[in-house]
């Protein structure tokens, strides 16, 4: 059906995507100068970004390095170096306190473009973001680490979980579960579902890796109920 009604309607979204770059002007996320575009960060900026090229190492990098000892993982991937006042910084900031979750799609399409072809050789069944206490999401309208297993998914295919887990926010909590309660098992702060066992390599999907605990104890937490499970890890950053 095509009713006068619904051309008006058309049109009028139409004139609002083409002009909506006039009412809110897109900002470079990184120096927040004015963008000519629909990108996210300026031609000024692009190259401040510190990529680790980890796709192109042969021997183990940082981040392997990081778990050797403790978890075993698969394989191991950072699009950018974390430091202290860099533009990584401001790109994690934009994406967590901002308001900006397409951040985090377009850095998980870069990921998707340096290691999608390795998640896929290795089978990667599943994204699964690291999840974070539902306050959080709430208070965020988002999970960041989603946000980027969305643009991995873009690109790949491979499809990301729901549900499957989710953060305590203390470990304390677990006493006032209900009898009726979604989750199966519980593990330090995490929650697992059983359905978890269906997959065979799981890409656990970060937003930023510093010491390697948290995820430590995600993988801890999905082992306790799918022992044989492969992991590896995808983060947007790790702190050099
Ligand atoms: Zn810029």
């Amino acid at each position: 059906m095509n009713t006068a009604a619904e051309k008006v309607k058309l049109s009028l979204k139409k004139w609002l995507k083409d002009t909506s770059h006039i009412l809110f002007p897109a900002q470079c996320l990184i120096c927040e100068d004015e963008l000519p575009s629909n990108n996210l960060i300026c031609s000024f900026c692009e190259p401040e970004l510190l990529y680790t090229h980890f796709e192109k190492y042969n021997e183990p990098t940082s981040l392997d390095q990081l778990f050797w000892g403790r978890e075993q993982v698969s394989t191991t991937y950072a699009l950018l170096f974390y430091k202290e006042g860099s533009s990584t910084q401001q790109v994690l900031h934009q994406l967590k306190y901002n308001n900006k979750p397409e951040t985090g799609s377009l850095f998980g399409e870069k990921i998707a473009e340096k290691w999608g072809k390795n998640l896929i050789t290795e089978n990667v069944d599943l994204l699964l973001p690291v999840p974070i206490h539902a306050k959080k999401k709430f208070l965020r309208g988002y999970n960041q680490s989603t946000m980027i297993a969305e643009g991995i998914n873009k690109l790949t295919g491979i499809p990301i979980a729901k549900n499957l887990s989710g953060k305590l926010q203390h470990t304390g909590s677990q006493t006032k579960r209900g009898r009726f309660s979604r989750w199966d098992n519980v593990s330090g702060n995490f929650t697992i579902s059983n359905k978890i066992k269906q997959y065979k390599h799981i890409a656990l999907v970060d937003d930023v890796i510093t010491t390697g605990s948290t995820l430590e104890a995600f993988i801890q937490a999905i082992r306790k109920v799918h022992p044989t499970v492969q992991i590896s890890i995808v983060s947007l950053a790790v702190t050099k």
